[in-house]
């Protein structure tokens, strides 16, 4: 896979994803990504992306502060 803004090789990372939302902020740790080492810019898999959204669409409704949880160690 390659990066859509410079076209450079994707390396495989564990980047801290954050949500920045209206009532609160959630922080996921260890989220694997692929990231380009050129421009920086951060990719992640549908697979990844989907676990993301669950996780962020389910916490949004029962936190109004600061949440941060690992990725790995979040139920499925
Ligand atoms: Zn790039």
């Amino acid at each position: 896979m390659r990066c859509i803004e410079c076209g450079h090789d994707l390396i495989k990372k564990e980047k801290t994803y954050v949500a920045n939302l209206d009532n609160c902020v959630i922080v996921i740790k260890n989220v694997p990504a692929l990231v380009c080492e050129h421009c920086k810019e951060v990719y992640y898999t549908d697979d990844v992306f989907e676990k993301i959204e669950t996780t962020v669409n389910k916490l949004k409704n029962i936190i109004n502060d600061v949440a941060i949880i690992d990725y790995n160690k979040q139920a499925a």
